[in-house]
């Protein structure tokens, strides 16, 4: 395609410069030589008709003498570059312009038919063998007392005729030579405005067709090629991003999994020869456990990331109390704080605060940030949980007092696998999926999460959820804020 578009257009342009010369040539020459034969035969008939009514006629009726009307013709004939004639109705010649005619001998033209001037304005031809090469001849009949007592025949050379077109086809040449080297610049700015650009395009689709994503290039025009090769880069450049993405995944799912299953290996291989000796079985077997325990977190946490990318936006929104579900989840992490002497604060707005989500989803989100907050706490602080009402949202609060995000984290914590090298110490069984689960939901409920934290000294999760109608109606009896430990 690349190839012959632009000889197609080339050729194109080469056939219209053929045919252009090929028509001024054959058809306007014709053209231009039938007007110029119009033209000439239309002067000539008014010059011979005058003659015809004032000389000629002069002549016939002995008003003029035959000297004079041969001065008055031969000044005209020259004038004119015509030859003129003066026949009798029978052909006898009785004034020729070129030549004074000896009265004592009659010269006729044989054949002469005046109606052969009936069917046309003029005749082609050497007038009835009269002259040697081609002429123009126009008749117009001399009248005396209303009769025709002869013609003037007026001839004009078809040569200077044909000279004549030949100058005006010169010209026509010029103009059609002028209008193609202005043609020139349409297949330049054809070139520079879409073949160029087009190439561009066509190169970038083949890299992309051959997988290379990450090709770029520019069109720097504002119009509708411009704006393709603007979307073709975009297109690719999010291709590419997924791609990176996908293969910084996998990577990391790779890594993830390879690390228990490495040291469970290690453990029991070492059981097996006897290195690790049958009394400290059960210690050893208890840390294969665990690394069971976090592959099983892996597994889980990356099918429910998968679940919520190909279900995308379905989501089974009800009306739900999100307060009693913070109490639930916070009874489900007492064992936790117990151990960890944390103390779960729950600030909540009145009894019950509906809102209208996917409550299994936010369920989730709830765990999520709640079991950060004690995973990165310090043991005898508190978690504290808060819900607050802002028109028609709802706004949760997790905040702790723990070790904090680093301000150059902040913004990673939500991608796959990012854990903070503050929390690697704290927090083994991480699997850095959490967060992007619970960015995830809240995507998918166009609802949003933020994070507020100062490095040792705590963060703040905050997220967003749709008030339910529900409200309304428990409004009128008036909300107050409850708070439980
Ligand atoms: P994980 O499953 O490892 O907890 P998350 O996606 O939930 O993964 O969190 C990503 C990282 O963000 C954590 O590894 C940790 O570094 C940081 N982080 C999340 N929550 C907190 C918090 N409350 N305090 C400090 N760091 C946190």
């Amino acid at each position: 395609m690349r190839k012959t578009l632009y000889l197609k257009f080339v050729l194109a342009y080469i056939l219209f410069g053929i045919f252009g010369f090929i028509m001024v040539a054959s058809v306007i020459s014709n053209m231009d030589l039938d007007h110029e034969k119009q033209v000439q035969a239309d002067a000539l008939l008014t010059e011979a008709t005058t003659i015809a009514n004032t000389y000629a006629a002069d002549l016939y009726n002995s008003e003029a003498s035959i000297d004079s009307v041969y001065t008055q013709l031969g000044a005209l004939s020259s004038y004119n570059n015509a030859r003129i004639l003066i026949l009798n109705p029978s052909g006898r010649m009785v004034v020729d312009s070129a030549k004074e005619l000896d009265p004592d001998v009659a010269v006729t033209v044989e054949g002469f038919d005046p109606a052969d001037f009936s069917g046309s304005p003029y005749l082609e031809g050497t007038f009835y063998d009269t002259f040697d090469e081609d002429q123009i001849c126009v008749l117009a009949p001399i009248a005396s007392n209303y009769r025709t007592v002869g013609y003037v025949i007026m001839c004009y050379p078809m040569s200077l005729v044909v000279a004549s077109t030949q100058q005006v086809l010169q010209i026509s040449y010029v103009e059609l030579l002028i209008l193609l080297l202005l043609s020139v610049i349409i297949l330049i700015f054809f070139t520079e405005i879409v073949y160029v650009p087009l190439r561009k395009i066509t190169k970038a689709t083949e890299q992309y067709a051959a997988g290379n994503m990450h090709y770029t290039f520019t069109v720097d025009s504002e119009d509708e090629m411009g704006y393709l090769a603007a979307s073709l880069n975009y297109m690719a450049g999010e291709i590419a991003g997924k791609e990176d993405d996908q293969k910084k995944f996998i990577a990391n799912v790779s890594h993830d999994f390879r690390s228990p299953l490495t040291s469970i290996h290690g453990f029991l291989e070492a059981m097996l020869d006897g290195t690790i000796p049958p009394e400290l079985h059960g210690k050893y077997l208890k840390v294969c456990l665990n690394e069971t325990d976090r592959l099983t977190k892996l597994t889980n946490d990356l099918l429910t990331l998968n679940n919520l990318n190909t279900r995308g936006m379905i989501l089974n929104k009800t009306d739900f109390d999100l307060n009693e579900m913070i109490r639930q989840v916070a009874a489900s992490f007492e064992h936790q704080c117990h151990t960890k002497k944390i103390t779960l604060s729950l600030v909540l707005t009145g009894k019950e605060l509906y809102v209208n989500a996917d409550a299994g989803r936010i369920q989730q989100v709830l765990y999520n940030l709640v079991d950060n907050a004690i995973k990165f706490s310090h043991p005898d602080s508190t978690v504290k949980v808060e819900t607050t009402e802002r028109g028609h949202k709802v706004f949760t609060s997790v905040k702790d007092t723990g070790i904090g995000i680093p301000k150059e984290d902040q913004k990673l914590i939500f991608d796959r696998f990012y854990k903070t090298d503050l929390s690697r110490g704290k927090d083994k069984m991480g699997t850095g999926l959490g967060l992007s689960i619970v960015r995830e939901i809240l995507r998918a409920h166009g609802e949003n999460i933020n994070v507020v934290s100062t490095e040792g000294v705590g963060s703040e999760f905050i997220f967003t959820l749709e008030r339910s109608n529900y409200n309304d109606a428990l409004d009128e009896n008036g909300s107050s804020h409850e708070e439980t430990e």
